[in-house]
């Protein structure tokens, strides 16, 4: 989405790998009882609709790229329904759980708020695990926070710098009224956009109006030399650069080192199943769970979103993806998915969600979380760097940094600006 809307502005080239844009915002099709993965919606709206980097809402927007944005579909807003699940208690919980502890047992929430009330107090720990402990205190960090974040990062909890503090908000008023009566919404996707013709729609619209050429793997860059050489064996030689691609993987591909080593990432398989509901059918858009035998973290559900993720629209039928992270770089072996994608099927029938499954793909996001290690100063020096040499670094992944797609198209739009 970044180099979309940096094309599009700039009317520059955008060399893209893949033979269809959008990146992790794109989609594809799968039939029931299918393994064959299509690009198109079949006319008859028989497939499941599934999404590259499993569902992408759009959060955080400002008025000018969402006006941008509709030009191109009508955009429907949703307000957010999500919870925590506890597979052993079968327990629903809103969505922060730290605002909604009235959901609890009232011995176990009154305890769980005193000790938050009493970590404040504390000085601020330079980890992630020190900070999700002194700010939820034991009780709720037993029960959520620490296992859920060891899932999420994939061990990295007490390797890494807290981060992202807007998208677990720490109000001590707000928690304590969420005690005794429904907290208000809170948090960084209280609402959310969903493009109704879908957001690969989207893409290949925002392609249209840029200058795309697919099947161009980037694999080296000559800064000096000013040429980009591509995995099909050509080349192109330039006069401005604007890379979207993983910080650590620019520089690789520059042949650029830093003395000091690159922060950690967070690699992630999405498992996308369609199927027939279970009894137990949750209605959220996505769930965070804190222990799950199959080792998963999050659970969303498309077709909560919007019912053209399932084939003919079906109320009977479901359309989920299963997100599981594993260490910067890793992969499952290919033989293996089969296995895993059987076991979270078994999983999620055993809880209910699922009374059958009749589709299912997984699909990797290599660099999915980025993070810091404490007190690191790699991403500025490797951004300092990429800066002298004149390459201009745009979007999620080459800022190294959290972002939404809203933000990124913006990043993309200033990157295209800057490089015109
Ligand atoms: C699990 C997960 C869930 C998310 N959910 C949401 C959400 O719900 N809402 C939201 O707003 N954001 C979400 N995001 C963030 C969102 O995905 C990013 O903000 C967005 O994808 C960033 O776009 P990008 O173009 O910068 O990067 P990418 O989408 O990674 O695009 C990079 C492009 O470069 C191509 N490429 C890769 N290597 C090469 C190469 N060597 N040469 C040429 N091309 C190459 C890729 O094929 C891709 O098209 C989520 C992210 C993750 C990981």
């Amino acid at each position: 989405m970044t180099g979309l809307a940096a094309s599009w502005v700039s009317g520059a080239a955008a060399f893209e790998a893949a033979m269809v844009p959008g990146g992790i915002c794109s989609s594809y099709y799968q039939r029931p009882g299918s393994t064959e993965l299509a690009v198109r919606d079949p006319e008859d709206g028989s497939a499941y609709h599934f999404e590259n980097g499993g569902g992408h809402w759009i959060f955080g927007i400002d008025a000018l790229t969402r006006r941008f944005l509709a030009r191109f579909s009508p955009l429907e807003t949703h307000q957010r329904v999500s919870a925590v699940y506890f597979p052993e208690a079968q327990r629903f919980v809103s969505y922060p759980l730290q605002y909604h502890l009235g959901e609890l047992e009232p011995s176990l929430a009154r305890q769980a708020f005193e000790e938050m009330r009493r970590g404040a107090e504390s000085p601020l720990p330079s980890t992630l695990g020190g900070w999700l402990e002194r700010t939820f205190g034991p009780t709720l960090n037993g029960l959520f926070f620490r296992p859920f974040h060891d899932l999420y990062t994939a061990g990295l909890t007490d390797a890494i710098a807290p981060q992202d503090g807007f998208k677990t908000p720490v109000d001590l008023k707000q928690a304590e009224r969420g005690l005794e009566s429904a907290s208000e919404a809170a948090g960084y996707n209280i609402s959310f956009l969903h493009p109704s013709r879908g957001l690969a729609h989207m893409a290949c619209a925002m392609a249209e109006g840029g200058c795309v050429m697919y099947g161009k793997r980037a694999v080296s860059a000559d800064l000096t030399g000013q040429t980009v050489e591509f995995g099909d064996g050509s080349g192109t030689r330039f006069e401005r650069v604007v890379s979207t691609l993983p910080l650590d993987r620019t520089l690789e591909l520059c042949g650029l080192e830093l003395d000091c080593a690159p922060d950690p990432y967070t690699s992630v398989i999405v498992l996308n199943l369609g199927g027939v509901k279970g009894p137990k059918h949750p209605p959220h858009h996505w769930l965070y769970v804190p222990r799950s035998k199959s080792g998963f973290h999050r659970v969303g559900i498309y077709s909560n979103v919007s019912r053209d993720f399932v084939p003919g629209r079906s109320v009977e039928r479901t359309s989920m993806y299963i997100e599981r992270a594993l260490p910067g770089g890793s992969r499952l072996p290919k033989e293996d998915e089969a296995a895993w994608a059987e076991s979270v099927i078994e999983e999620l029938k055993a809880w209910g969600w699922l009374a059958g499954a009749e589709a299912w793909s997984a699909t990797w996001i290599d660099t999915a979380y980025t993070w810091r290690r404490p007190g690191s100063g790699w991403r500025e020096e490797a951004l300092e760097l990429l800066e002298r040499r004149g390459v201009v670094m745009a979007g999620r992944y080459a800022c190294w940094k959290f972002q939404g797609i809203a933000e990124s198209i913006r990043d993309g739009f200033i990157a295209g600006a800057a490089i015109k």
